[in-house]
């Protein structure tokens, strides 16, 4: 089939199945690659129009189309979409009964099915990866592909371990769509799918009729001040805010309608619904908010804290003027704001020998309950570990080690669960105990002795536990412990919040070595406190806030600018705020700037990728000595590279360089003055080019 030919089908499908005149921005090269056979890596905003582009090939193809999702909730609106619209479509989520299930594999199997949506964990079963082999489908459409990079900002482990599991999808023609994608998160989508080769085409970050502007606010009450200015006259308005405190606080305060995750459901519905049905909605919102809310006519979208990444930023703010018409993203700074997000990232990211220490503890926690889920109470975990500095940063870490694919999260308990401490040392208890057979007596050796195999002092555990490893009833376990308590032989504290239960995973039973790679997760933090520098980095940008953005997420965009934005009309909040004193920046004489010659892209390129490979990173000056041969560490620590054949290019002039691929976004300032490679360096490492840039002398 000719272009032509092939793109006259394409229009008159879309008229026919969707009823739209026109395709959006990319959507028509998208599709037609997917038709002609191409394997891809979408990524588009949000709103953008991607389900376009894998719905219209699948039903312009004979047979059926798989889209892969990771969240029910749009799923169940996309397909009812689509059912309005009489297409034949259906989907397999984890709400459905055996019945219902049953009912859409008889449609596939009937040809009666024109898409079928199904998330991660319908993948992991034998019977739908069965029906999949004997019915394979047209194409298979991967849909919010980021959430299978641990890198991505939303990872969900089982969406990752689909591709590990099986070998099924290799066959099939894929295609990843996401709309927050960086180049690092593409490649590692590309590694976790076996498709190497995979294109990326990256469109439609810019939004012409959205203006971006960041207002400097460090005081909660100027905040407030600043809101209620904002919403004067009301306009439909989301408020993003980082913590459901701060979402209750602003209902309480200003009066606003607010929404978040701890809310009970039926809340939370008329929260959606008073969004959704309101003339002039205005809400309060964490994150949890957004996802398949389609509201097409928001006026503003208000960061009333700072995100953490830009992903999540323009994720959320994108959310404004979806029907094209004018509206606003505005962006509170605050240096608090930056320390929670500090804060947090420290959280996220413990020492890697801290989630070792933990580690090796759920093994011998595994061997000594014979399999049974080890329990984990916040207090107590802080206790075992009194290197976390927190009860939280411990329950962190375990969430990490889940993340990393070593234990699964069983169930939650709400009640029963306690910590177990014998006044008496293990070995006399196991002494006086062991082979009597009285109740008291088998607790006691039971419970001493599992200590002893853990070589732990204490256990957090549920009674239910108790009552399985020790034989007896649970109205005796509960006597039992009871009276020992009396008598002060051990000390049964009940667990003040929930305690989670978790299990080792297949994987890392399978494994005796340890599954904890420290370089990875020193890597994985140096990505995080890069994405919290570029967020810092867009507040501070004179550049087209749109130009940044697109930038960032990898679409070209040469030299346009939006002509909205407070950088682009001048007022960007550096100028105003912070250095007032000093005059506009369009009066400054732009002595001493001119662009990097041939030799020094090249040489600015090696320097990148040097910084990159540092074991740690280093402040300015010390980078520049390390690359001309003459560094030496102060504190004994190991040389972060050793370079074969120094540089001899002056201090000075390395100073000047690293001075300018900072202000060209290649490299940002990290914690205590150093400095690390952005996102932006790391695409120019593997693209082995780095175009011109401006260069200070
Ligand atoms: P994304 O998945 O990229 O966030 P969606 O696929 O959900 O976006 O599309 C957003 C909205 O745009 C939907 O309501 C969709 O029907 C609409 N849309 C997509 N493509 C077109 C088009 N070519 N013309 C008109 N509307 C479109
Ligand atoms: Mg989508």
């Amino acid at each position: 089939m000719t272009d032509d030919s092939l793109q006259q089908e394409m229009q008159s499908a879309l008229e026919h199945w969707f009823g739209y005149q026109s395709f959006h921005d990319g959507q028509q090269e998208i599709i037609q690659r997917i038709l002609t056979g191409d394997e891809l890596c979408v990524v588009m905003p949000t709103g953008a129009g991607k389900s376009l582009c894998y719905q219209l090939p699948m039903l312009m193809r004979p047979g059926y189309g798989l889209v892969l999702s990771p969240l029910v909730a749009l799923m169940r609106d996309q397909v009812m979409a689509l059912q309005q619209r009489g297409i034949p479509a259906a989907a397999l989520d984890g709400l459905m009964d055996a019945d219902q299930v049953q009912q859409s594999y008889q449609q596939l199997r009937n040809g009666a099915l024109k898409l079928l949506y199904a998330t991660p964990e319908r993948c992991q079963t034998q019977s739908f990866l069965g029906l999949l082999a004997n019915y394979p489908p047209s194409f298979v459409a991967v849909d919010e592909a980021h959430c299978i990079s641990q890198w991505g900002y939303d990872f969900r482990p089982a969406y990752q371990k689909i591709w590990g599991d099986t070998q099924l999808f290799d066959h099939f023609q894929l295609c990843a769509f996401t709309a927050t994608a960086t180049p690092e998160v593409r490649d590692d989508i590309r590694r976790q799918l076996k498709r190497p080769d995979m294109a990326d085409v990256v469109t439609g970050f810019r939004r012409p009729n959205l203006s971006f502007r960041v207002e400097v606010i460090q005081g909660e009450r100027e905040k407030e001040d600043f809101l209620n200015r904002q919403l004067n006259p009301p306009r439909p308005t989301i408020i993003y805010v980082s913590s459901r405190k701060t979402a209750e606080e602003l209902h309480e305060r200003l009066g606003l309608h607010f929404y978040h995750a701890g809310m009970d459901k039926t809340s939370r519905n008329e929260a959606q619904n008073y969004f959704l049905n309101d003339p002039c909605p205005i809400l309060v919102a964490t994150n949890a908010f957004g996802m398949g809310i389609d509201r097409p006519d928001i006026r503003q979208v208000i960061h009333y804290n700072l995100p953490g990444s830009l992903e999540a930023y323009y994720q959320e703010a994108g959310r404004a003027g979806r029907d094209g018409a004018p509206a606003e993203c505005i962006l509170i700074y605050s240096s608090k704001d930056v320390k929670t997000q500090e804060f947090l990232l420290e959280n996220n990211n413990p020492p890697p020998e801290q989630l070792q220490a933990l580690e090796s503890h759920l093994r011998r926690l595994h061997q000594a309950l014979e399999g049974r889920p080890a329990f984990f109470d916040e207090e107590a975990l802080a206790r075992r570990f009194p290197l976390f500095d927190s009860p939280r940063q411990a329950f962190a870490a375990l969430r990490i080690l889940e993340r990393l694919g070593l234990c699964e999260r069983r169930f939650f308990s709400y009640a029963h669960t306690g910590t177990l401490l014998f006044r008496h040392p293990v070995e006399e208890l196991l002494r006086q105990h062991d082979g009597v057979r009285t109740q008291r007596s088998v607790l006691i050796s039971r419970m001493a002795s599992v200590l002893q195999q853990c070589n732990e002092q204490e256990l957090t555990t549920s009674l239910q536990q108790i009552v399985e490893l020790t034989a007896l009833r649970f109205d005796q376990v509960q006597h039992c412990l009871y009276a020992l308590m009396e008598d002060n032989t051990l000390l049964w504290k009940e667990s003040e919040n929930t305690a989670a239960a978790y299990s080792l995973t297949r994987a890392a039973l399978d494994s005796p070595q340890s599954l904890i790679h420290p370089e990875e997760l020193k890597r994985k933090r140096r990505r995080d406190v890069a994405r919290l520098q570029t967020m810092k980095q867009y507040c501070f940008s004179h550049t087209c806030r749109q130009r940044f953005l697109a930038q960032y997420f990898g679409e070209r965009t040469g030299q346009w600018t939006c002509g909205k934005c407070d950088a682009c009309q001048g007022l960007s909040m550096a100028e105003k705020n912070l250095d007032s004193h000093r005059s506009p920046r369009q009066d400054r004489p732009p002595r001493g700037v001119r662009q990097a010659t041939e030799e020094e892209c090249r040489l600015a390129r090696f320097v990148l990728w040097c910084i990159s490979r540092f074991h740690y990173p280093l402040g300015m000056r010390n980078t520049a000595k390390l690359l001309r041969g003459e560094y030496e560490s102060s504190s004994g620590r190991r040389c972060p590279l050793t370079l074969s054949s120094p540089l001899n290019t002056s201090q000075k002039e390395l100073i000047a360089l690293l001075n300018s691929l900072c202000e060209a976004g290649y490299l940002t300032r990290a914690e205590h003055q150093t400095i690390i490679c952005t996102p932006k360096a790391d695409q120019a490492i593997r693209q082995r080019t780095l175009p011109p840039f401006p260069m200070t002398e």
